[in-house]
């Protein structure tokens, strides 16, 4: 068992009479990718922004066993938990380098035009180093648009990890990205974990889910309705049900 990172205990949101999250426990261990899947509405990106700051939540949130839950978002951040955000695509105008550096910002506009002129810019061998942490080193100076929609994909991982993540979120990070892309995208992914990093991944390609996590959480209604190894998950009869509904075997007619 790995070393745990990222620990939630009894995390919940509400939202009006909805409740989006219901007393969740999740672990992250270092050098893990673990799944978060789920109907649409299910929860997830609200466990996310939950975990990460960005929405109101009961629970404790406990990384590397320091509880996060009382900081703000940014502060989450600087202590080494980031995220992606669903289609959270990167600044065409800006260089890829540029746009790692905007991630790294505290806050507001003023400090991050100042950072990007280059006065108190993050150091360039930080940003270099993510970028050669997911597979597109070298290409700081590029503008999205010059790289692939992999490798764009990629550069949106690194932008979480910048700055030293211990544990990062990945809200659909393969969105769009064809089965030969997907596959080769989750082996960077794979390496990415395997440099100790804790990786949360949210996705609805089941190929991709089920070949690279080590553990899964279910979701249905802000409920965990099961969790552990994929090949468990995959003949769960309660999860079939609820989300992956049932493969029908080649040539088998009802
Ligand atoms: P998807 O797979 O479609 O991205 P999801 O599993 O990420 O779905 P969430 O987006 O977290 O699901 O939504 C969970 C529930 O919370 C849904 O019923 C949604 O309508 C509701 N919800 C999400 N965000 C808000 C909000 N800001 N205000 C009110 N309700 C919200």
């Amino acid at each position: 068992m790995s070393e745990t990172l990222l620990r939630t205990a009894q995390l919940s949101v509400r939202y009006g009479g909805v409740v989006a999250n219901s007393g969740i426990d999740l672990t992250v261990g270092a050098g893990e990718i673990v799944g978060l899947i789920g109907p649409n509405g299910a929860g997830k990106t609200t466990f996310v922004d939950a975990v990460t700051g960005f929405t109101a939540a009961t629970g404790e949130v406990t990384l590397e066993e320091t509880r996060l839950d009382r900081l703000g978002p940014h502060r989450r951040r600087r202590a080494g938990l980031a995220r992606t955000w669903q289609a959270g695509e990167l600044f065409g105008d800006l260089t890829v380098e540029q746009n790692l550096a905007v991630a790294l910002q505290r806050t507001g506009v003023r400090s991050l035009f100042t950072d990007i002129l280059g006065r108190s810019a993050p150091p360039r061998d930080t940003i270099e180093a993510a970028l050669e942490l997911v597979g597109v080193p070298g290409s700081g100076a590029r503008r999205p648009g010059e790289l692939t929609l992999g490798q764009q994909k990629l550069v949106g991982v690194a932008r979480a990890l910048v700055g030293g993540s211990r544990v990062v979120l990945l809200d659909e990070p393969a969105a769009g990205l064809d089965t030969h892309e997907s596959v080769e995208f989750g082996q960077h992914l794979r390496r990415v974990a395997a440099s100790g990093i804790g990786v949360l991944l949210i996705d609805h390609d089941m190929q991709l889910v089920l070949d690279i996590c080590a553990r899964l959480y279910v979701l249905d209604f802000g409920v965990v309705i099961a969790s552990g190894e994929p090949a468990v998950i995959r003949e769960d009869p309660t999860v079939i049900a609820a989300y992956l509904g049932t493969a029908q075997p080649a040539g088998e007619t009802e």
